[in-house]
């Protein structure tokens, strides 16, 4: 029973099937003030009936407990033959539970119970363990005082030896831990609630430290075993590029993520790094770099993008940059003619392209190259195992592969979900941005806002219009646009404003279009879903129109922001939404108007989601903390981190006497120790 409903196996189960609070059974609550903002009740009190009523599936027991302030019912839905059995009207009680209200009374369902005696109602103040527990094992009479029970049991049976440290003794020290063994003792029966805290805070340590010893052991096991080639000389290309024709000073963030890449690149390990950058930090440029290394060392280069429009426009800029410079660069999109492709690709072949731009057709089976030695992936979510594994199949050494994505991921969260992966961040724009007024409005200021947009583009601007596209597929959320469309266009007639249309049912070749007339000038309204989202430049556009925003998840409409700002206007976003906000989307779109930074921004998300709906993370086994959470205990996380870190530069086999115990701690762990069984 205990297996199945609550996967307790083994005694070590048992040991970990941690509390869910402590309760004081001296202090008890006066059921006249128990209120709506309660989440539990402990109450005593005598037990005045106890009925059953209803027929059938709707039967159900129900019991009234009264003490001197009111009355609190209990209910039971399952297990009335064993209620009945072991409760008796006019008896005195203890009720435990989560706290409802039926008509304005206080009602627990199921409440965990246990005879109020004498020696209960004047004994020292006592934490007592609550679990979570069960309706099943409830209505079997395995409530959580029985679990306690058996916890309290097992316990006395267990001794230091049986729960050995597993952290250095320095660690316990500098960070004053309690010591393992006594940390399972007081986390289920503390002597105070200090000592609670402080069993909590060490073996929530003792989780984030092994996740990170983990982590770390499997990234180093990687760069052990992961050739790769050397790019070991910067060369003229790179010289020549960055003293005579870089346009612009690098940030701080870019000249120190260009160091990561050239160490990786130049030690013979293969390198697979992930450059997170918020939305214009400058990761085109980082790449652009990063391949004229690769170029001076006689490898070529790839770049991927996700969409063609995409593709193109790095095309254009790459091109634009290096024009002075002897560098062959090629566009291979699905819409390159056939002839013109049999010319790229013999270039590829033969190695005279030195870096070949595209959509994944770039990685086909079909596009050989002579060295290839550097890719870049743009926007990673959308690549895949299957993709890597082609890229893998290029040359006799898989390339180095530098991963970059405009998706914030919050520190924590890549510290323990990525963590394996070697990262970079470049948390800094380029100078003189202006930052964007974000405003929320409601629908009913759509035609003020309207009329902001005309003055925009009478002074030059661009705008876009956004609406939502949940999915591609779905009818009504195209209707929603096509509505869209047309009130547009009666706020905006022809031909003295002009509009393009972007979304994912048109034909490549016409999206490829209208959008081409709205980068070049000839529209100023841009009508769009998503498909605008990664990447797009425009720097004349100036204001952002998102509509029925509250239906966004964050991470999207800072990306969709990130579209205007890119010019040296002034800026501007808008938000609009219906009346009725949840409280989830009130507080997303708080955040939007409070700030422009895209790594706080996505601090904010993983609170209000949790780790396990953040978009791009692996659903990962890093994740499954039972007592730390990587919102709550970041600070822990990193203090873990770098003890870890510590650690293993100076034994990163773990073979010191004094890290013995770490390994043996991790093996034991592997092998399923052999404590006994149980239930
Ligand atoms: P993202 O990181 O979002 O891909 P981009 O690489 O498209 O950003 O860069 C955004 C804009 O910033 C481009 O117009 C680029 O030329 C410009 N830029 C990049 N680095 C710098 C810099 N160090 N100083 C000034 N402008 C820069
Ligand atoms: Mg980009």
């Amino acid at each position: 029973m205990l297996r199945k409903e609550l996967s307790i196996h083994t005694f070590k189960d048992l040991l970990e099937h941690y509390p869910l609070r402590h309760i004081d059974k001296t202090n008890v609550d006066k059921i006249g003030s128990l209120n709506q903002e309660d989440e539990f009740a402990y109450v005593a009190g005598t037990l005045v009936s106890l009925d059953l009523i209803g027929q059938g599936r709707g039967q159900r027991l129900v019991g009234k407990l009264k003490d001197t302030t009111g009355i609190l019912e209990l209910v039971w839905f399952q297990g009335i033959n064993w209620v009945q059995k072991s409760l008796m009207p006019g008896h005195h009680y203890l009720v435990f539970g989560k706290l409802g209200f039926f008509m304005g009374t206080p009602q627990i369902s199921h409440p965990d119970f246990e005879a109020y005696t004498a020696q209960k109602a004047t004994g020292k103040a006592f934490l007592e363990p609550i679990y979570p527990s069960t309706e099943k094992l409830k209505a079997r009479g395995l409530n959580g005082a029985m679990l306690a029970k058996f916890t309290f049991e097992m316990l006395q049976k267990i001794f230091p030896k049986d729960l050995p440290e597993n952290l250095p003794e320095h660690i316990c020290t500098t960070y004053k831990l309690m010591s393992r063994y006594d940390a399972y003792k007081q986390i289920h029966f503390p002597a105070s609630q200090n000592h609670y805290d402080h069993a909590l805070r060490r073996l929530k340590f003792e989780e984030l430290f092994f996740a990170q010893m983990r982590i770390n052991l499997i990234k180093m096991q990687r760069h052990r075993f992961s050739k790769g080639w050397v790019f070991d000389k910067v060369g003229n290309l790179f010289n020549d590029f960055y003293k005579h024709h870089l346009p612009f000073e690098l940030t701080n963030a870019q000249k120190r993520v260009l160091k990561e890449i050239r160490k990786d690149t130049g030690s013979g390990k293969q390198m697979n790094r992930l450059l997170q950058g918020d939305v214009g930090s400058g990761k085109t440029m980082v790449a652009l770099l990063s391949m004229l290394i690769a170029a001076d060392n006689n490898f070529q280069s790839t770049l991927m993008a996700p969409t063609e429009i995409l593709a193109q426009q790095h095309y254009n800029s790459l091109t634009e940059y290096v024009k002075d410079l002897p560098v062959n660069i090629q566009l291979l999109t699905g819409s390159t003619s056939a002839k013109q492709r049999k010319v790229i690709m013999q270039g590829c072949a033969d190695g005279s392209v030195n870096i070949l731009l595209g959509t994944h057709a770039v990685i086909e089976d079909k596009v050989q190259f002579a060295n290839l030695g550097f890719a870049v992936v743009d926007e990673q979510h959308k690549f895949g195992v299957a993709q890597r594994a082609q890229l893998w199949k290029k040359n006799t050494l898989p390339p180095h592969v530098l991963v970059m994505t405009a998706t914030p991921i919050p520190r924590t969260l890549a510290l323990t979900a990525y963590g394996d992966l070697d990262y970079s961040i470049m948390d800094e724009l380029p100078p003189g941005r202006k930052p964007i007024s974000t405003i929320h409005r409601n629908e009913s200021a759509r035609p003020s806002v309207m009329d902001f947009i005309k003055e925009e583009i009478k002074a030059g601007r661009q705008a876009y219009i956004i609406y939502p596209l949940i999915e591609e597929s779905s009818k009504m959320d195209y209707e929603n646009l096509m509505k869209g469309y047309e009130e547009v266009k009666s706020f905006f007639p022809e031909p003295k404003y002009w509009i393009s249309m972007v979304h994912g049912k048109l034909d490549a070749k016409v999206k490829e279009a209208n959008m081409q007339r709205f980068v070049s000038g000839d529209t100023q309204i841009m009508v769009s879903t998503t498909v605008i989202e990664v990447g797009v430049n425009v720097p004349n556009a100036s204001v952002m129109v998102i509509e029925s925003a509250e239906k966004f998840g964050l991470s999207q409409l800072h990306q969709l922001r990130g579209r205007v700002g890119r010019g040296a206007d002034k800026s501007y976003c808008v938000l609009l939404t219906g009346n009725k906000l949840s409280r989830d989307a009130r507080e997303r779109l708080k955040i939007m108007v409070a700030t422009n930074d895209g790594f706080k921004i996505a601090e904010k998300d993983l609170e209000i989601r949790g780790p396990g709906e953040i978009e791009g993370t692996r659903q990962s086994g890093a994740l499954n903390f039972r007592l730390a959470s990587i919102v709550l205990d970041k600070a822990m996380l990193e203090v873990a981190r770098e003890e870890v870190e510590k650690i293993l530069e100076v034994d990163p086999d773990l073979s010191m006497a004094e890290n013995l115990l770490i390994k043996d701690f991790m093996q034991g762990q592997k092998q399923k120790t052999g404590w006994g069984k149980i239930a």
